[in-house]
């Protein structure tokens, strides 16, 4: 069964990409099949939690998925319900803000590569080092060439992680300018959602279409065959979750897991 076209929305490597023509919705495919949505993720789950397991078993592989998007378009939200059946044991979480004092005296990947998967572990980025050639373009502290030169040491950094045994899979989670609006009135209605407020969202959305231009630049220049770039049409927060997960699951069946051998002859246990 087939409902999300997930192989579709991958970022060529090195092409120009027009984010504005790329659909914020599902696609209509997947949509007619709507009805199916729930009965999949209940599956995908299920194997999502077997996979990550085996993973946490083997210890030969890790994985790093990465989430990247503007305000409200669902990064906590889908770590959430993806990983909901998962054991903590073998996930983490990890958020990226604004870079501290000491952060901003190293390079700018020294803060991401510590957090980055040991083998056997998932780790998920709530923002990441895309942040460093996303806000400081925008906000005009970074040049074309130092951008170009950041590109180049995400690519060997990520290729780094790849050759050392950790899959890299990097979605966008692509919503429109009006589903952010509703997104954050909706934070300003709701006093449960107040503490999320933050004035830079405010300000980000000013610059909508500048940030829109950065994700162009970033994902084309660091798409590639080893940490491939998705964009996540996340206007439907259901098809959002079902989309990372069924990437997630996929990928994680391609590694090939097998369960290491007994350590020890088990035969010599004998129960009494
Ligand atoms: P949030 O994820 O909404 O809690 O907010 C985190 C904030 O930190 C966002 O406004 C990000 O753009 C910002 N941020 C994260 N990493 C960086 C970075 N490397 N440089 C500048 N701002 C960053
Ligand atoms: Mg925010």
């Amino acid at each position: 069964m087939n409902i999300i076209h997930w192989s579709d929305w991958r970022v060529p490597d090195g092409k120009p990409l027009d984010l504005s023509s790329l659909p914020t919705l599902p696609d209509p495919r997947s949509e007619a099949q709507n009805g199916l949505w729930p009965a999949r993720m209940n599956a995908l789950a299920v194997q999502l939690n077997g996979l990550q397991s085996m993973l946490y078993a083997c210890k030969t592989r890790g994985l790093l998925l990465v989430l990247q998007g503007m305000d409200t378009a669902g990064k906590d939200g889908c770590i959430r319900s993806v990983f909901a059946h998962i054991s903590p044991l073998g996930v983490r979480a990890e958020a990226f803000g604004v870079p501290q004092a000491l952060e901003k005296r190293h390079d700018f990947l020294w803060r991401i590569h510590a957090k980055t998967p040991a083998l056997g572990e998932m780790v998920i980025f709530n923002r990441s080092h895309y942040e460093d050639v996303l806000v400081p373009k925008v906000q005009g502290k970074i040049n074309r060439p130092l951008c170009e030169e950041r590109y180049h040491h995400i690519r060997h950094f990520e290729s780094l992680l790849h050759d050392s045994g950790v899959s890299v899979v990097k979605c966008y989670l692509h919503i429109s300018k009006d589903e952010q609006k509703k997104r954050l009135q909706a934070r300003l209605d709701d006093p449960l959602k107040h503490w999320k407020v933050q004035a830079s969202d405010f300000e980000d959305r000013q610059h909508w279409r500048q940030y829109m231009h950065a994700y162009e630049s970033a994902l084309q220049s660091t798409s590639s065959d080893e940490s491939p770039w998705y964009v996540v049409p996340a206007d439907s927060k259901a098809y959002r979750d079902l989309f990372v997960a069924e990437l997630l699951v996929h990928t994680l069946q391609g590694l090939s897991l097998t369960l290491p051998s007994p350590p020890l002859d088990l035969a010599h246990f004998k129960l009494r």
